[in-house]
């Protein structure tokens, strides 16, 4: 059983190999591979920062002047995260939304090559961003993980001609966590927000003995949350030290939380189990009555628009939370922009190659690893 747990530790957890054959010698949310000319990082969560603090890419990136680029919070993140600190001082930010020409210096492989890249918001979690990189040849959009409602799509400026059409994107690299038929819709954050908002309101006028954990499903990613508690309730959450480290330069951004635990009856747990005391505060809260309210969204399949955003059993709420794109938003997302070639991470994208004016009308969700097929417009699959 050793060798087998070994085995699986070993195991990458990343969804994508970082490669972008469209820009040579880069890797994007992937750092094995110690060969590259310019890393890039969409978001701190732990599927996409597979090999970032290892020993060899550090040792790589100080004898080879190779940076690895990211938005300011992500930096912010990288900072205040231990074990992200060891590679701080290889990190170049890309402000959101400004171009950027960056030098991919000539190897033994790639001739000299100048790229820009232009970060845009990708309403995942803390510090998220999608690439746009543009070589003199071709036009990639990485999404990473994602979250857009399609109300806000055309509002994406730097995706958009300055006669407002969408951009001609050869190729997209994008999030397909939820690209199934089970996941069809998702709610707006905002109303998942406000019903559990009126929950916990319930609970606490109750009694001042009632208390509120927050459980998330990553730590970063529910920042909204925070605010519009703090909003709604005038009470901010109370965050751990590490948290702390990273909200407290970022309070503009994220008002919502709290370092003193003494000014709130809410708190984000971390306790797995609720029959313990929790840990996760700073005084003993044995006396004190707790409502548990759970965050997520894989378990939120065939969710309908009619729907109620959460779910509620004696002293817990399950909100239906999702910080990617449902089916129906991915769908319209590729759509949208009908980019020449799309892959899709980490589930498949095959178009429905049932065409109409070249745009894929709908997909077929493959389970299993099919070679990359696009839509050219005429009806078959190349
Ligand atoms: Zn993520
Ligand atoms: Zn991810
Ligand atoms: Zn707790």
């Amino acid at each position: 059983m050793r060798t087998r747990y070994k085995a699986l530790s070993q195991m990458s957890i990343s969804s994508f190999d970082g490669v972008v054959p469209e820009v040579p010698g880069i890797s994007v949310d992937n750092f094995e591979s110690l060969n590259k000319r310019a890393y890039f990082l969409t978001h701190c969560h732990r599927d996409h920062t597979q090999g970032l603090t290892s020993q060899q890419l550090q040792k790589y990136l100080e004898e080879s002047d190779v940076f690895i680029y990211m938005s300011e919070l992500s930096a912010a993140i990288v900072e205040a995260t231990n074990d992200f600190v060891c590679i701080k001082s290889h990190v170049k930010i890309l402000k959101l939304g400004v171009k950027q020409l960056i030098k991919l210096p000539a190897t033994d492989h790639h001739r000299e090559l100048y790229i820009e890249v232009i970060t845009i918001p990708a309403g995942h979690c803390f510090g998220s961003v999608m690439f746009l990189f543009q070589t003199p040849t071709k036009t990639v959009l990485f999404t990473g993980d994602f979250r857009l409602s399609v109300n806000d799509v055309s509002k994406l400026g730097h995706l958009h001609t300055k006669e407002g059409d969408p951009m001609t994107i050869d190729k997209m690299y994008v999030d397909t966590t939820f690209l199934n038929e089970n996941y069809e819709e998702f709610p707006k954050r905002s109303d998942s927000v406000d019903s559990a908002v009126y929950e916990i309101k319930k609970f606490m006028e109750t009694s001042s003995d009632n208390n509120v954990a927050l459980h998330t499903s990553a730590r970063f990613g529910y920042e909204y949350v925070f605010n519009e508690l703090f909003k709604q309730l005038n009470m901010k959450v109370y965050v751990n030290e590490s948290d702390w480290a990273l909200y407290r330069s970022y309070k503009d951004l994220v008002p919502g939380v709290t370092n003193d635990y003494t000014s709130t009856r809410i708190h984000k747990c971390w306790n797995r189990n609720e029959k313990y005391a929790h840990k996760c505060l700073p005084f003993d809260s044995s006396t004190k009555k707790f409502l548990y309210v759970h965050f997520s969204a894989m378990k939120w399949d065939q969710f309908g628009v009619e729907d109620l955003t959460y779910q509620k059993s004696n002293n817990r709420i399950d909100v239906c939370f999702p910080t990617h794109c449902s089916k129906n938003e991915v769908i319209y997302f590729i759509s949208y922009f009908a980019a020449k070639e799309v892959k899709g991470f980490p589930n498949e994208y095959v178009a429905d190659c049932n065409c109409n004016n070249k745009k894929p009308v709908g997909f077929k969700f493959a389970k299993k690893k099919f070679g990359l097929r696009r839509c050219n417009g005429k009806g078959s699959i190349n």
